[in-house]
């Protein structure tokens, strides 16, 4: 071999494959999380660190099986998405390998990550009951299954059951109390429909607020979002219901995480890397807490004060992992029972 084709092997070695020149400045990162707080914090990342973080947004199920298909070409580095039940998918699609570092392994508890780190949490959020205040007193309300009473005929509003969240809420229904009543719920609950369900999250307390039903679910960070919005419909319609932390009593009110997976074959692994130690350290945590109303997974991180003046309350107490274990599951029960 020549002295000149060696010093080109050497050169495409030191490069990098070809379109890469570049990846050492670099972060990829396939997203399924919708809100503006995060461009923030990668703006800030690129800021601090010179390294770009180029995002690509997509829908959860379609950006897992992009990266699947992409195999050892891919340009993701790292995937984010909401719902436990999602990233145990991700998992088991075989795109990630165990997030190795200490700081990001200090910064979140094991409880908000995956056994074998394939994935860390980002943030938490509660599914909460959402009731008029006008028409509820909270005393009425107690916990998920009691919204299968008779007695909220034609009252409850829901979205369709094609959203991840409700399809969560269902899964860990089926873990805590069993198929069978799991399966009566969903058909009590459907049964008490105001409407056909519609509409997303921030729909059903617009809705509570026209009077159209008295009852909804939501997740906490809509709530802070509507009261801190610039639409002034949303303020009103969100200021109308009042917020209860479901079973309390028994088996907690149930909560979600998104969170962030590193992706196997990215060609970015160190920047992939610092951005995981980036996102769960406490300044990042303060900000997504603070910004888009989350309950950050670093216990060392503020929780927004719109949160924190519910005070602390009791969670469900079951594996991510069993979220997505139950979600085919869950979506039968829907069909059956009657939730479109
Ligand atoms: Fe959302």
């Amino acid at each position: 071999m020549g002295r000149h084709l060696i010093l080109f092997l050497g050169l495409l070695l030191f490069a990098g494959p070809p379109g890469a020149a570049h990846a050492q400045r670099a972060v990829n990162l396939y997203t399924a999380r919708h809100y503006e707080s995060d461009q923030v914090l990668y703006d800030l990342f690129e800021k601090e660190t010179g390294i770009k973080v180029n995002a690509v947004s997509g829908n959860a199920p379609e950006l897992i099986e992009r990266i699947r298909r992409e195999g050892g070409a891919t340009s993701a580095d790292l995937f984010i998405t909401v719902d436990g039940g999602v990233l145990r998918t991700a998992k088991e699609a075989g795109i990630l390998s165990p997030v190795t570092s200490e700081k990001a392994l200090a910064n979140v508890p094991q409880n908000r990550r995956d056994r074998d780190n394939q994935w860390l949490g980002l943030t938490t959020r509660a599914r909460v009951i959402v009731y008029s205040k006008e028409r509820v007193r909270a005393e009425e309300l107690s916990t998920y299954e009691a919204l299968a009473d008779p007695k909220w005929q034609g009252r409850i509003l829901a979205r369709p059951s094609s959203s991840l969240y409700d399809q969560s809420l269902l899964a860990s229904l089926i873990v805590l109390d069993g198929e069978n009543e799991a399966a009566a719920w969903v058909k009590g609950f459907a049964g008490n429909f105001a409407r056909p369900p519609k509409g997303n999250d921030r729909a059903q307390a617009k809705d509570i607020a026209a009077g159209l039903g008295d009852v909804a679910l939501m997740n906490t960070y809509y709530i802070g979002q509507m009261l801190n919005s610039k639409d002034p419909e949303e303020v009103r319609a969100v200021e109308a219901v009042g917020v209860f932390f479901p079973s309390q009593a028994g088996t907690g009110t149930h909560i979600n995480i998104s969170g962030v997976g590193l992706v196997k074959n990215g060609p970015n692994r160190d920047n992939a890397v610092k951005l995981i130690e980036f996102l769960t350290d406490v300044e990042a945590q303060n900000r997504l807490s603070a910004d888009n109303y989350e309950y950050p997974v670093n216990p060392r991180a503020r929780t927004h004060e719109f949160l924190a003046s519910f005070g602390d309350f009791k969670t469900q107490d079951i594996d991510f992992d069993d979220l997505g274990r139950n979600n085919a599951l869950a979506i039968r029960l829907f069909a059956q029972g009657g939730w479109k």
